[in-house]
């Protein structure tokens, strides 16, 4: 039965969650006509933690096809380049190991998080962002224009409530908008097995961060700047790793170490995910490792400690008109740099649908993102976990070199497998938009 609202109606989306992910497919679904948009963010504003973000080309495109190409470059650091690494010293083995070429050379271009955040807010048009407004549930309401439709409520912890035809869920790992779509799942499948995929697991990783400012990184004997001030570098060891970036155009070096215990991956994690640690913990985590990564870490003052966790590979994205995006989708460990990226290719694919889409086009809109989406999304996400393995030399391949090499590669093949512009092309295929009612939809 047609929706009469399909008839010039707008399409009511709502995103909860105004992280990277939300934010992108806000702008995007702001600039549609048939749209009517609006986030709803938890916090009092948009904040993004002091750190840095990388991304790869193809995520480069989508900000190149929203236009805010320039807006990006002002803040990009450095024009696209790959990881690169250092001859390796097998013969000192209470040394960290370095590598060379395990790191695959396609382009990533680096940002200071809060300033890539930035970009976003300031593309967004008035009246959209809603803050404040922590969702609690949401539920079914029978429309007044057709018993068939069902409208969205969403409930904020505020005790106020707002309707909608879509809900994005965009409200990161720890989602409430997951849990409750595989909790009604699970009740109405009758499949108490779809439980197991709402809370995150602990992937055994411990990861230290800090922002230096280049200025007080010590120069080399000859003078030399400091490797991490040149090249973005990965120092390789058992079970650990070191990783270092220059963001802000150049003026700080990021840098994020791993510690890992592999037997611990699906362990319950206790305590809080995200904590400020002493220094003195980071220098001993790395201790004996070499010179130049000691030199590093003594230039962080304030090292903060996360445990990083990931989730399953969820069998669905979307049920009913709500749809989850980002983290709340397919959270990831961060060893292929692609969780941030990620998030944008979801918002670029669903915003691309949406683009002609009407009411009555909505659940082939949400199949058709799915579809394309899951398989590409759930297969980095576990490729993230295996190379974290890979560099810490954890995983089946050991320090193997030979094997190493060309198994790491393989698994960033997915940068280069498809442009997006494929990918939009082939779910707006399985969609059908525009096409008479039953002409292709499944
Ligand atoms: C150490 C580390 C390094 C990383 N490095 C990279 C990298 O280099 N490149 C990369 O691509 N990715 C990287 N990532 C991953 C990346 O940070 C995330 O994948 C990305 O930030 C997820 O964005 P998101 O918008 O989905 O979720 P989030 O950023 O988590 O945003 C969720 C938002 O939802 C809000 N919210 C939560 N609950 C509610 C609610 N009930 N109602 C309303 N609002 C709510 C929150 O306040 C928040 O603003 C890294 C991750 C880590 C841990």
């Amino acid at each position: 039965m047609m929706d009469p609202r399909s008839n010039g109606q707008k399409i009511r989306v709502a995103i909860c969650g105004g992280g990277i992910g939300g934010l992108c497919l806000a702008v995007s679904l702001s600039k549609h006509s048939n749209v009517d948009v609006q986030l709803y963010e938890a916090a009092g504003q948009f904040k993004e933690i002091g750190a840095g973000v990388m991304i790869w080309f193809r995520t480069w495109k989508i900000l190149e096809k929203m236009g805010l190409a320039d807006e990006f470059s002002k803040i990009a650091h450095a024009p696209p380049t790959g990881m690169t690494g250092k001859p390796k010293h097998l013969s000192e083995p209470e040394l960290a190991l370095t590598i060379e070429d395990l790191i695959c050379h396609r382009k990533c271009i680096r940002f200071h998080r809060a300033q890539f955040l930035d970009v976003f807010v300031n593309n967004l048009p008035t009246g959209v962002a809603h803050f404040g407004k922590r969702l609690s549930t949401y539920t079914y309401e029978t429309s007044s224009i057709s018993e068939h439709d069902k409208l969205i409520k969403l409930h904020f912890a505020d005790g106020t409530s707002s309707i909608c035809d879509v809900l994005v869920g965009a409200d990161g790992i720890k989602s409430c908008i997951r849990t409750q779509m595989y909790e009604r799942a699970a009740r109405l499948k009758h499949d108490s097995g779809l439980l197991g995929y709402i809370h995150p697991i602990w992937t055994g990783t411990m990861a230290y961060r800090g922002l230096i400012d280049v200025n007080v990184i010590p120069k080399g004997k000859d003078g030399t700047l400091h490797r991490a001030i040149r090249d973005p570098i990965m120092y390789c060891g058992k079970s650990k790793h070191v990783v270092s970036y220059s963001i802000a155009q150049g003026d700080i070096v990021n840098v994020v170490t791993f510690a890992s215990d592999p037997k611990k991956h699906g362990q319950p994690y206790a305590g809080e995910w995200v904590v400020e640690c002493p220094k003195e913990e980071l220098l001993s985590c790395y201790a004996k490792w070499e010179p130049e990564v000691e030199q590093l870490l003594q230039c962080i003052e304030k090292p903060t400690k996360w445990a990083i966790h990931h989730l399953q590979p969820l069998p669905f994205y979307h049920a009913e008109r709500v749809v989850l995006m980002g983290d709340a989708a397919h959270a990831m460990a961060p060893h292929q740099g692609a969780g941030a990226g990620q998030a944008i290719e979801d918002a670029f694919i669903l915003a691309g649908l949406l683009k002609e889409a009407t009411l009555d086009d909505i659940p082939a809109v949400l199949d058709a993102h799915e579809r394309v989406r899951l398989p590409m999304a759930n297969s980095i996400l576990t490729g993230s976990y295996e190379a974290g393995t890979m560099y810490e030399f954890d995983s089946k391949y050991g320090d193997d070199y030979e094997t190493l090499g060309p198994a790491l590669q393989h698994l960033w093949d997915w940068i280069a497998r498809t442009t997006l512009e494929e990918e939009l092309e082939s779910a707006l295929e399985l969609a059908s938009i525009g096409k008479p009612p039953n002409s292709a939809k499944t």
